[in-house]
This record gives C-alpha cells, sequence and structure tokens, in this order.
C-alpha cells in the first residue's frame, strides 16, 4: 500500500517537473497560476481537486474536511 502511495507521488512529481520544464520557457509568471491550478489526487476518495480548492495536511491535499478527518493512515 505505502509503495503504491509512494509510485503516485513520484508520477505526480515527474509530471509536474515536465510541465514546469515547458512553462519556464514561456515566462516564470505563469508558475504561480501553475501551481495553483494543478490537480491533484485526494488521498481517501481519489477524487482529483485543484491545489488550490483542496486542504493541505501532511503534504497532501484533501478534497474536503470529511476526507481529512477519514483519511487513511
Ligand atoms: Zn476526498
Amino acid at each position: 500500500m505505502l509503495l503504491k502511495v509512494i509510485a503516485v507521488i513520484l508520477v505526480g512529481f515527474i509530471i509536474y517537473l515536465l510541465f514546469f520544464k515547458n512553462r519556464r520557457v514561456d515566462g516564470v509568471k505563469k508558475n504561480d497560476k501553475l501551481i495553483s491550478e494543478e490537480m491533484v489526487e485526494c488521498p481517501t476518495c481519489n477524487t482529483y481537486v485543484s491545489q488550490s480548492e483542496g486542504i493541505l495536511s501532511n503534504g497532501k491535499f484533501y478534497c474536503s474536511k470529511d476526507c481529512l478527518n477519514n483519511k487513511k493512515a
């Protein structure tokens, strides 16, 4: 289970790096918007939520307070 979580985070990080690298050519200013609009998977219900709307806890974004309270170990 832990291995699966690490794999998902790793893939997400690689995708993030690829996007970041591409956007950097356009201009640095776009990075702020890119980060706030990036979709992340809620670890509890597997719903995708933007980082600006999600609730950050221990480095993970949750879609709602319910998921934050019901988070898996
Ligand atoms: Zn959720």
